[in-house]
């Protein structure tokens, strides 16, 4: 199995420039936008590129969430939230992927409640993102499992599933931003779920093998939100 941890430094320069870039961006979207829907109110007879342009819209503005998500100022939002409830959120939220994927979620605590402290949407987003990772490498009747461990002084959340795995060089790859090989994929997930994780001191580590499936373990010190109150 292949392993593998996140260089800090690197991906920190890339999330400040990608949240600068986004919020450089989305004003003028937002001015296309809104011309875009005039143009179809006024439209005289049909036009075929509007829907096209506006779908195209939409897919660049998922991108800049994704990226501004990185912007939010960091610490500010941290409390002290039950881990247990923002894991049963987000699959909660991915519930219709899983079943359309025909894929299991199933999860499993040591403890809960599990209070740490922590930016409670930040962490939902994490979990989002790495579980929606694990269900889209998997053909159907696959098992996503998420497991949380409850540690001294810290929580770790396994993610675990049995889908296609990623190799050597892609392993190397990931979290660059708009690194995917996906059709649709944005190439953002690993990026931001890696800076969040950061500003939360915690630390992500993935191992994998192809074929066979896929695990990333999310260590979480209960008390980051105070260490970082600065
Ligand atoms: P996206 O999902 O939009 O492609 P991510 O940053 O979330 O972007 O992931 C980057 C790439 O990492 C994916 O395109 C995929 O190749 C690989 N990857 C991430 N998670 C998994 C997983 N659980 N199993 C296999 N490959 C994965
Ligand atoms: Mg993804």
């Amino acid at each position: 199995a292949q392993l593998l941890h996140f260089q800090a430094e690197k991906l920190s320069l890339y999330g400040e420039m990608a949240a600068g870039l986004a919020h450089e961006i989305r004003n003028p979207i937002t001015a296309i936008k809104g011309f875009l829907q005039l143009a179809r109110l006024e439209k005289k007879e049909d036009n075929d590129y509007l829907p096209i342009m506006a779908a195209e819209i939409r897919r660049i503005e998922s991108i800049l969430n994704e990226l501004l998500l990185l912007a939010k100022p960091k610490a500010t939002r941290f409390c002290r939230n039950n881990l247990i409830e923002i894991i049963e959120d987000a699959v909660t939220l991915l519930h219709p992927q899983a079943s359309l994927a025909q894929v299991d979620l199933i999860t499993t605590f040591d403890k809960r409640p599990l209070f740490i402290f922590c930016d409670k949407n930040q962490l939902k987003q994490v979990c989002v993102n790495f579980i929606k990772n694990a269900i889209e490498a998997m053909p159907k009747d696959g098992k996503v499992r998420i497991h949380v461990k409850s540690r001294p002084g810290e929580a770790i959340i396994v993610f675990s599933d049995q889908g296609k795995g990623m190799s050597k060089n892609i392993l190397e790859h990931i979290g660059t931003p708009f690194f995917t090989t996906k059709e649709q994929g944005t190439g953002l997930g690993m990026m931001v779920s890696n800076e969040i994780v950061k500003s939360h001191q915690g630390t992500v580590a993935i191992s994998s093998k192809v074929t066979r499936g896929t695990t990333v373990e999310i260590h979480l010190p209960q008390m980051a939100g105070i260490v970082t109150q600065d």
